[in-house]
């Protein structure tokens, strides 16, 4: 599941793939972008920020009259949700990534070509204006500027909403995704359904999910348990009607605003607080 130390991984993928490289031929796969052509342009850096990726561009600048002018910079704007990927391959290295039907972009370069499967929101703006697309974000998790006091501002700006939905709204914090989300509430023993207002301590909940998404940069295999084996990685989430790894009661699930929660109703206990169902 993408979420922000996913996002984080890929952009780095691309960085190291295309960073300081010339682009020799783009082919773009969505309607918006079919006309777009960057061959000749080049690859500052890549970013991310919460889970959107930032690929930053120079355009060869030109004058009117021909003459040199300072490069351009542009970024290339993409979101993974729930199903997307980038893929950094060698020159003739067989793309293994997805189906073919999925490639929405391929970046070719002298040294690697990016290859973007199933990317949403893609979106080719001027740097300057990238805020139009991120600026909502709070925090990002595992951003250089990552800010803990004005996350946990953000999130008790609104101590009705359940605490299941404030992790995953990204203008809170930047980066958690539904599999941060319940493994969080599980480890702190805080029910999804808990008012943000009713938190115990919500600066060791912001902190202990930075700290889990931290540990998972560099590596693909999300963990919140330590473990690295298949079905070991998770104390919650996926795993409905197995047995809570503490207490042993079945993990539950249920709808919670848009999202699906996992949670265990023993180490989790129901906040006297929480709506009734419908
Ligand atoms: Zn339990």
């Amino acid at each position: 599941m993408p979420e922000g130390d996913t996002v984080w991984n890929t952009a780095r993928v691309l960085h190291r793939a295309l960073a300081g490289a010339r682009i020799t031929k783009s082919d773009f796969r969505v309607p918006q972008l079919a006309t777009t052509d960057l061959s000749g342009w080049t690859v500052r850096e890549s970013a991310s920020r919460g889970k959107h990726l930032l690929l930053r561009l120079s355009a060869p600048g030109r004058s009117p009259a021909g003459r040199p002018a300072p490069d351009v910079h542009w970024t290339l704007h993409s979101h993974l949700r729930m199903d997307g990927a980038w893929r950094a391959y060698a020159p003739g290295e067989r793309w293994g990534g997805r189906p073919a039907h999925l490639i929405r972009v391929v970046l070719h370069s002298p040294g690697a070509v990016a290859v973007g499967y199933h990317l949403h929101e893609m979106t080719l703006l001027p740097t300057a204006d990238e805020d139009r697309l991120v600026g909502h974000l709070g925090p990002d998790l595992l951003g250089p500027d990552w800010d803990p006091a004005e996350a946990v501002r953000r999130l008790a700006d609104h101590p009705e909403q359940t605490i299941g939905e404030a992790l995953l709204d990204q203008r809170n914090l930047a980066g958690v995704g539904n599999l941060y989300k319940c493994e969080v509430l599980f480890l702190r023993g805080v029910s999804p359904w808990t008012p943000v207002g009713a938190v115990p301590d919500l600066p060791g909940m912001v902190a202990l999910a930075q700290r889990l998404l931290a540990a998972n940069r560099g590596r693909w295999t999300q963990s919140s348990t330590g473990s690295l084996h298949r079905g070991q990685t998770s104390y919650v989430y996926g795993r409905r009607a197995q047995p809570c790894r503490r207490c042993g009661t079945a993990i539950r699930k249920e709808e919670l605003g848009e999202r699906v929660t996992y949670w265990c109703p023993v180490c989790q206990p129901e906040h006297p607080d929480r709506p009734e169902p419908g």
